[in-house]
């Protein structure tokens, strides 16, 4: 298995098949395999697969998932694309620095690259479960790709960035070996957590305001290592048990 094998691009509710076939062969040229589709509005069909060309295997293999929590729950770095910036501001790349940080990630776990529906995008909240978000930098007036072709730029700056780090390593620079939680562990941890403060007052449920997408952008920013995610769910067990 390739370490590109670690990273999956994942398409939600699209609704062009078209759509998925271009970008099924956006990956396959790039050299990626795993694709992940989050309620697809259309099974893929006869246009995805004709569309896809020869990349109608990774069409065949791909996932079907009913939700993007379901989707990154494995995954221990996950990415957002985004044609413009959302109300709450969030730790942004540039295309070529987030393929570093993919390629850097897959070396030894699991990575999701999330793209957004044709007409809207993603969703405040479903940007909100990413690490980062990356924007490739179109033009202000026209910022919006079609999805596909989003996919293909992306991809791209990743096969640039392993041929790259394939350079690297055959000099043998090591890869440093921390443990970061999945994505499950994380949204775990940020459930805990707003239930902690909800029992301690400090989180109104009649006004939530944006407390939790404030913190949720707090320790994206941390990039909180699995010890220190152990750390942080005995404070809130402890708090717990006081109360
Ligand atoms: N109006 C929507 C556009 C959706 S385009 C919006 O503002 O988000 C469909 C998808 O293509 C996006 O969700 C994103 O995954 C991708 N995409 C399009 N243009 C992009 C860009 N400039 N940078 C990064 N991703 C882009």
């Amino acid at each position: 298995m390739h370490y590109l094998d670690n990273i999956k691009i994942v398409l939600v509710e699209t609704s062009h098949t078209g759509n998925m076939g271009s970008a099924a062969r956006a990956m396959k040229t790039m050299g990626l395999t795993n694709l992940c589709l989050v309620n697809p509005i259309i099974k893929p069909d006869s246009q995805s697969i004709s569309l896809a060309a020869g990349a109608s295997d990774i069409i065949k293999n791909a996932h079907i998932c009913s939700s993007l929590t379901q989707a990154i729950a494995d995954c221990n770095l996950v990415i957002g694309t985004s044609a413009r910036s959302r109300s709450l501001q969030w730790p942004n790349l540039t295309p070529k620095v987030c393929a570093d940080k993919i390629v850097q990630q897959a070396l030894n776990s699991k990575v999701a690259l999330v793209f957004g529906r044709e007409r809207v995008g993603l969703t405040n909240d479903e940007l909100q479960k990413c690490d980062y978000h990356v924007s490739i930098p179109a033009n202000p007036d026209y910022s919006s790709l079609n999805l596909a072709m989003s996919v293909q730029v992306l991809c791209y700056e990743i096969r640039m960035s392993m041929l790259n780090t394939q350079d690297l390593t055959s000099n043998s620079i090591e890869v440093a070996e921390v443990d970061f939680p999945t994505n499950a562990d994380i949204e775990r941890f940020y459930q805990h957590l707003q239930q902690t403060l909800l029992n301690t007052g400090f989180i109104n449920a009649n006004h939530p305001g944006q407390v939790m997408g404030r913190l949720r952008r707090l320790f994206t920013r941390a990039h909180v290592e699995q010890q220190e995610l152990n750390i942080l769910r005995g404070i809130l067990t402890s708090i717990d048990k006081k109360l």
